[in-house]
């Protein structure tokens, strides 16, 4: 039966990196993914262009860009595989990269050549990677680990699972990592997707339907936290940057509160226009200030027809109330057809964070996604993936 050092169930981004380490440290290296091709994610994320980093990731600010149960967890693998280390990867390959903002990089070319970056390192390191094949069991073996898979059986020493969550299932999303955290007795904290387009009731959607396709910069919170991005109207709902960094934190029975006009006194331009031009209507006002089909949907709500001489300091007040601080009740997400992540996963409490080892099984790790750690966008995700593989593929 074929033994190796490593095996590494997920070839996308965090076993990628993970069996890369563990092959240049002459480590005998397998990775064995159910999937046609390795790193599809990778292939279709930032929109074909791969946010792969974020310059932000290690830094003071960027250490509150992981939810976790235990947000603290993420730092030791993270200030060990820096942003700095994938970029010197990056350049090294020849990739060109911008940034686009916030700290986000991007390729400027197709998101294929970081693909095409870690196969070529896996192949320097000596790593085997096949593919279109799954892992039927796992088991427990004298020394190491058995496994069934669908093509053979093989055992290794050291197992890292790196399937990743449960989103976009018809991209290879299973559940199994989380099955076999469960079958070695490691705990779970209860999963939901992230990074996902918010959605309503039909009433509210009604009404929202008007301004599908269109975008607004907003400030968009959900108790203390709040994003500062564009904010998109669809047919189901909100998305948009902002709308998907506060899904994370979203619940069910919360509400959501826009600010359509960030760091504008509101109530002191719709004063002004009062004082200035008494005779102009007020929804022609806030046309001036929003997309025009947006002040046509808040004046028809707040029933704003006349002139904005005409308009009482208390009328005034609701507009900039609506303008600063309109609240939203979600009904829902659109779930893990279209999220982006999986938060919640394997709980950390049962991994120690400095190589991602189950703490009471020898020999087996847990990286990426199918962990407790989940990134804001902006390529936190991928920097966590990078991260945490590293650790792990440092100590299998
Ligand atoms: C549309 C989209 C765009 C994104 N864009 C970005 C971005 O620009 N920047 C960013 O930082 N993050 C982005 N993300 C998030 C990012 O892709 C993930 O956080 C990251 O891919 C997680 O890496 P991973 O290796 O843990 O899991 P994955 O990349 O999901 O890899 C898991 C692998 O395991 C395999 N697998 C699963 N189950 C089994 C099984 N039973 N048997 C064998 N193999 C199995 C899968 O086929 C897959 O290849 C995006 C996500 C999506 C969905």
């Amino acid at each position: 039966m074929p033994h190796y050092d490593v095996v590494i169930v997920g070839a996308g981004a965090a076993g990628m990196m993970a069996a890369i380490q563990a092959g240049q440290r002459g480590r005998s290296v397998l990775v064995v993914d159910h999937g046609q091709y390795a790193g599809e994610k990778i292939r279709i994320s930032g929109g074909g262009r791969c946010n792969f980093t974020n310059v932000h990731a290690t830094t003071e600010r960027g250490r509150d860009r992981f939810l976790s149960a235990n947000p603290r967890f993420a730092l030791s693998a993270l200030s060990r595989y820096t942003p700095e280390m994938f970029i010197a990867m990056v350049r090294e390959h020849g990739i060109s990269f911008h940034e686009k903002t916030l700290g986000q990089l991007f390729c400027d070319g197709p998101a294929t050549q970081i693909n095409t970056m870690l196969l070529g390192e896996m192949r320097k390191a000596g790593v085997t990677l096949v593919l279109e094949t799954g892992v039927e069991s796992v088991a427990k073996a004298e020394s190491g680990f058995a496994l069934e898979l669908t093509t053979s059986s093989i055992t290794c020493e050291s197992l890292i699972v790196a399937t990743g969550g449960k989103s976009i299932p018809k991209m290879g999303a299973t559940g199994l990592g989380y099955q076999l955290a469960e079958q070695f007795g490691l705990r779970l904290v209860e999963t939901r997707p992230g990074l996902v387009p918010l959605t309503f009731e039909t009433g509210a959607l009604e009404r929202l339907k008007a301004l599908a396709g269109i975008a607004a910069d907003a400030i968009v919170s959900h108790g203390k936290t709040a994003f500062e991005e564009a904010l998109l109207f669809t047919h189901r709902g909100l998305s948009g940057p902002a709308i998907l960094q506060i899904s994370s934190y979203w619940r069910e029975g919360d509400s959501i509160a826009v600010d359509l006009l960030p760091h504008q006194d509101a109530g002191e331009v719709l004063r002004q226009a009062r004082q200035a031009t008494p005779k102009l209507q007020l929804q022609t006002v806030l046309a001036g200030m929003l997309p025009k089909k947006l002040a046509q949907l808040l004046g028809d709500e707040l029933d704003l027809s006349g002139m904005v001489g005409d308009f009482s300091d208390k009328k005034l007040a609701l507009v900039e109330a609506r303008l600063k601080g309109w609240t939203l009740k979600p009904v829902g997400s659109e779930g893990y057809r279209t999220a982006e992540v999986t938060l919640g996963g394997v709980d950390t409490r049962d991994l120690d964070a400095k190589t991602m080892a189950a703490r009471d099984v020898p020999g087996l790790y847990f990286v990426g996604e199918v962990v407790d750690v989940t990134g804001w966008l902006g390529g936190y995700n991928f920097q966590w993936a990078w991260a945490s593989g590293y650790a792990a593929g440092q100590a299998a």
